[in-house]
């Protein structure tokens, strides 16, 4: 275990000059330890670093290896070099999230949410629950929500005392590094596959995502998705009570919580209407916070209150707004072809959408996109590099109209879309070859669907 007390010569080691890798550097150096971030890419831009805190670049030195111990960002390969060397020279390599742990209270609730799919919405409507209660408390307990969603662990760590929630989003790369990492309550939302290289293949990604649940203990909770084959499976080997919920009628294990097409019902007897969020994917993203809520004593009534109160997380088939009778809907995070289809399998089987879609390409084939865009898409708008290969592969009855950029993509739609119809940009690609990230790009979205209007 991250013990901070056996570092006697508090020098430590970040792999990686990320967002996480940064606040772990700052946290250490609070706490007096002298700290080497060492990054294998040429930094050329980095935020104001206080004393203690020294940066190397371009690769890595001897330096590394002159630390007590290592703590490796989550982006960087399992099997990178630099690694290989740590654990031959008996370094011991931990993960942000488990130092950040180690310096927090002990009597903290921690309640984790990882899954290939849904972990941010999961994860936000989790924490909202979790504050709506935490205020109810006597005396009242605070909420933190925290970790992949773009808050590391390290940076709220000297902000948590005793008795604090901890709602954590956790993915399968951060998940492969943790070893002690025991949460209250741990949710799998679901598991396909996705960053098998990063892995080492499908195998491996599953038995990343199983750690979350591999310190649990009989009065632990584990919560997963009923109708996922990987989730059963990995449930024989968990200690923690197990709790399933599912929106499909096959189950592959004891599920306890059900949809009707209207209400969220459990089996203890009690419904709940689910977020107006689209989609079924959400109603499980809203079960498990539901089940999850439920483990740690929420009340019902204040789930229900959240529940009827939350919104659409950005860039998550967000609407942004309705023009001339026709609905913009910004699904930038669409970064994979699973996720567009999610995204079109949330509206009605009419074809009136005119989809965008298009940018970094990752691998995968288009083809499988037909059955949907046949299903309801009036037109597809490409963009972006993935243009030629779309045009190849995708064999949908629909015409493509090439586009190259969102910008003409929102204009052809603005001309061309009639009243009742929905303009989605769900690229299914990556952002990187036109904006610097899918929330660029998603707000680039907003701003020339705005602006078309305002002119
Ligand atoms: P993550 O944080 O895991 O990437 P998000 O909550 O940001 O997940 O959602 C990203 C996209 O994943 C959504 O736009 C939707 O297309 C899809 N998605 C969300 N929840 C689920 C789910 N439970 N099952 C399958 N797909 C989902």
């Amino acid at each position: 275990m991250f013990r901070p007390e056996k570092f006697t010569r508090k020098i430590a080691c970040i792999l990686g000059a990320g967002k996480s890798g940064i606040e772990a550097a700052k946290m250490l150096a609070r706490r007096g330890f002298s700290v080497l971030i060492s990054d294998e890419k040429k930094i050329t831009k980095l935020p104001a670093l206080p004393a203690g805190i020294e940066v190397e670049s371009g690769g890595h030195s001897e330096r590394v290896f002159a630390c007590e111990f290592i703590i490796k960002s989550p982006g960087i390969f399992p099997k990178a070099p630099v690694l290989k060397q740590a654990r031959k020279r008996k370094i011991p390599v931990f993960s942000e999230l488990e130092v950040a742990l180690a310096f927090m209270p002990k009597d903290i609730c921690v309640l984790a949410v990882t899954g290939t799919n849904g972990k941010t919405t999961t994860t936000t409507l989790l924490g909202e629950i979790v504050a709506e209660h935490s205020k109810s408390c006597v005396p009242p307990r605070r909420t933190f929500v925290t970790g992949n969603i773009g808050m590391p662990v390290c940076a709220v760590a000297d902000q948590i005392k005793p008795k604090d929630f901890l709602v954590i989003e956790i993915s399968s790369y951060q998940l492969e590094d943790s070893t002690y990492f025991r949460p209250k309550v741990a949710c799998l939302l679901n598991i396909t596959p996705d960053h098998l290289d990063h892995h080492g293949g499908m195998l491996n990604y599953i038995k990343a995502k199983a750690r979350l649940f591999k310190n649990q203990r009989s009065s632990d909770v584990a919560i997963l998705n009923g109708s996922d084959a990987f989730c059963a499976a990995l449930a024989r080997d968990i200690k923690a009570q197990v709790y399933a919920f599912s929106t499909q009628a096959k189950h592959e294990l004891k599920t306890d919580v059900f949809f009707d097409g209207d209400e969220i019902i459990f089996s203890e007897g009690y419904r709940l209407h689910a977020p107006k969020l689209p989609g079924i994917h959400n109603v499980e993203n809203a079960m498990a916070a539901a089940l999850a809520a439920l483990a740690i004593g929420v009340s019902e009534k204040t789930i229900q209150t959240v529940f009827d109160r939350f919104k659409p997380i950005e860039h998550r088939i967000e609407p942004i707004g309705e023009y001339n009778g026709v609905l913009y809907i910004n699904d930038s995070k669409a970064t994979n072809l699973d996720s567009t289809i999610i995204a079109l399998k949330s509206f009605d089987r009419e074809k009136r959408i005119w989809l965008i879609l298009g940018g970094r390409d990752k691998g995968a084939s288009y083809e499988v996109l037909a059955p949907e865009i046949n299903a309801r898409c009036k037109g597809i708008l490409t963009i972006g590099e993935s243009m030629e290969k779309i045009k190849r592969e995708l064999n949908a009855e629909v015409e493509q109209i090439p586009c190259f950029t969102l910008g003409k993509a929102v204009q052809y739609a603005a001309e061309h879309a009639q009243k009742g119809d929905i303009v989605l940009l769900s690229p299914a690609c990556a952002s990187f070859d036109q904006f610097k990230s899918f929330e660029h790009r998603g707000e680039v979205f907003k701003d020339l669907v705005h602006s078309q209007f305002k002119k």
